[in-house]
């Protein structure tokens, strides 16, 4: 596994939960989404009502489970929380929609991928809390309508584009999470090292934070791991120094790349000129999986501006070459 791997495949340990932020007042960045939710949250709170269905999207380990739980704690009622690929059958989100309570959040992480039966009993659900589903099979079978208490659906996934748009179209709120800035990244390392007892000095906070591939869970995990460094190599306080020798020996580089990222960029530059290539063809390349290579690799070097997408493909920037110490290549006229 990849140590900066931003999915959280691991199951989350007791300190994972003890630095989750818990209200909208702790949960750091992310300006535009924290101003517009705090207004929607008091508002709906104002007038007693739930909040709108809420879709979150960004890449992962940026937040959205994150501010699925502040919601719930916001508006002071329970979170259930489940995930598109579990739910097979349409009786698997009836089950779970007749358990709530009047207010509940339904959490559904990787909503984009539901099953188109289970997209069906939602939609009704999500527009007039009604739950109309058939229950037995050939002539025995007979539909049903319940109805439900009210309730927000807080829908999340990796990138919009993947939602079917009836889905989309039904939730009233959608905010879009972006890569983060290393200041608050900062903030967020200096917050989890004071909960778990880590000492760290603010350039140190700074050094995990600019490495960190502009992500909370892969700061928070580099934290923990400087941390093994630093009681081991020197005196248990991480500062700059520490932060940058252990994170070198963890083959992060000096721009928060990690092998993975690496090899692609180095792929794109070696075998294919620079590109364009298509993102099968890279896939194949670097034996990795094409949705990892959209939902988690491209996006940071994208948005950091060390590859593009074109209509043609994927291409390396100049910063891509200059990264490696290459001359940067120019426009092949052959
Ligand atoms: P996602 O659901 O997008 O994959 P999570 O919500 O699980 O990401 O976030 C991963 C971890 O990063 C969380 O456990 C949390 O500790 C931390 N985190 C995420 N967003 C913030 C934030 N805005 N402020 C502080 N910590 C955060």
């Amino acid at each position: 596994d990849r140590l900066i791997a931003p999915e959280a495949r691991e199951r989350e340990d007791a300190q994972d939960r003890a630095i989750r932020p818990k209200s909208l007042a702790e949960y750091v960045g992310q300006p535009t989404v924290r101003d517009q939710m705090s207004i929607f949250l008091e508002a709906a709170l104002g007038r007693g009502e739930p909040l709108d269905h809420t879709l979150i999207f960004g890449p992962p380990g940026l937040g959205k489970t994150t501010l699925a739980t502040i919601i719930a704690n916001e508006m002071g009622v329970s979170l259930k929380t489940t995930s598109g690929p579990v739910l097979e059958k349409a009786g698997d989100i009836a089950a779970l929609m007749t358990n709530l309570e009047p207010g509940d959040v339904l959490f559904i992480d990787e909503i984009h991928r539901l099953s188109p039966y289970v997209e069906e009993v939602l939609y009704p659900a999500m527009e007039d809390y009604q739950l109309d589903i058939m229950i037995g099979e050939g002539p025995a079978a007979r539909s049903i309508k319940l109805d439900l208490p009210p309730f927000t659906l807080v829908g999340a996934t990796t990138r919009a584009g993947l939602l079917t748009s009836p889905l989309r179209d039904r939730f009233g709120i959608v905010q879009r999470l972006e890569f983060y800035q290393v200041a608050d990244l900062a903030r967020i390392v200096a917050r989890s090292a004071q909960i778990l007892g880590i000492g760290i000095d603010e350039a140190g906070a700074t050094e995990v934070a600019r490495r960190a591939r502009g992500t909370p869970r892969i700061a928070n995990r580099l934290l923990r791991r400087v941390r093994d460094f630093a009681e081991v190599r020197a005196d248990g306080n991480i500062t700059a120094e520490v932060a940058d020798q252990a994170l070198d020996m963890l083959s992060v580089d000096h721009r928060g790349f990690d092998h993975q990222d690496r090899r692609l960029l180095l792929a794109m530059i070696e075998k294919f000129d620079g590109g364009p290539v298509g993102v099968d063809s890279l896939a194949a390349a670097i034996s990795e999986e094409r949705g990892t290579i959209e939902d988690v690799l491209e996006p940071y070097l994208i948005q950091q501006g060390y590859m593009v997408r074109t209509p043609r493909g994927r291409m390396v920037t100049r910063n891509a070459y200059l990264h490696f110490g290459l001359p940067a290549a120019t426009p092949s006229t052959a």
